[in-house]
């Protein structure tokens, strides 16, 4: 089943891209395994899936651990500072960067660590209160601290689009996020490549707006319990 499904999400990634105009090897599919046990990691392994998304640091050190070390995993959930070195010490990637304070600590530990994890900025366009991430205009501080920090290497943004939502607002909110993303380009000289937008219900449409990561959880490995 995860394999089938993985080819045919794939597929579909692949023909969005097209249909947009972009080269598909330009988006990079995340498995989101939140919840999954490691034998169903273990098939979208053996089917070539490379890397792995988790929401909570624990979840991601065992599944981790239990997994080749060929895998790439990806923190997408909220980060606490008091787990901030469990997480470097698994995740190449951190897409949840949302406080200053966050960077500071982050910095601190990969220095320490020796270690160089890209980071991701998470903006919340939507303006649900339920979701984590800075205002659009909190980014450029944000920005500007990431910059500062050697052991960082900051690639692009991150956001949630509300659930089930509309085309329209979908689309304003992924092309909300490369719009941010080019002007803190343009303001700071830095580049940022990544947009880390798009989940099962609206990757498409993601992609169509410019997403190079997509997050799949429940089109990969099926509803979660
Ligand atoms: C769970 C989760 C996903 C994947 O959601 P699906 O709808 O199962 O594809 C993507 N991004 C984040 C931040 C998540 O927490």
């Amino acid at each position: 089943m995860i394999v089938e499904r993985l080819a045919a999400i794939r597929q579909e990634i692949r023909l969005a891209a097209e249909a947009a105009g972009r080269d598909p090897s330009g988006v990079r599919l995340l498995a989101v395994s939140k919840t999954v046990d490691a034998d169903a990691v273990r098939a979208a392994y053996d089917a070539g899936q490379r890397d792995f998304a988790e929401n909570r640091v624990p979840e991601l050190a065992d599944k981790a651990e239990a997994l080749p070390p060929e895998c790439v995993w990806h923190l997408i959930g909220h980060l606490q500072r008091n787990k901030a070195r469990s997480a470097l010490a698994h995740a190449a990637w951190v897409h949840s960067v949302d406080s200053a304070a966050l960077i500071e600590r982050l910095e601190a530990i990969a220095a320490e660590d020796g270690r160089l994890p890209t980071i991701l900025l998470q903006v919340n366009l939507s303006g649900e209160a339920t979701k984590s991430g800075v205002g659009a205009a909190a980014a450029p501080a944000l920005l500007r601290a990431a910059l500062a920090c050697p052991h960082l290497r900051c690639r692009g943004l991150m956001t949630m689009a509300p659930y089930a939502a509309p085309e329209e607002t979908l689309r304003a909110v992924f092309g909300g996020l490369r719009r941010l993303r080019d002007r803190l380009q343009d303001d700071t000289g830095a580049a940022l490549p990544e947009l880390s937008m798009g989940m099962s219900g609206d990757f498409r449409i993601a992609i169509a707006e410019g997403a190079t990561v997509v997050r799949i959880g429940t089109a990969v490995f099926g509803p979660r319990a």
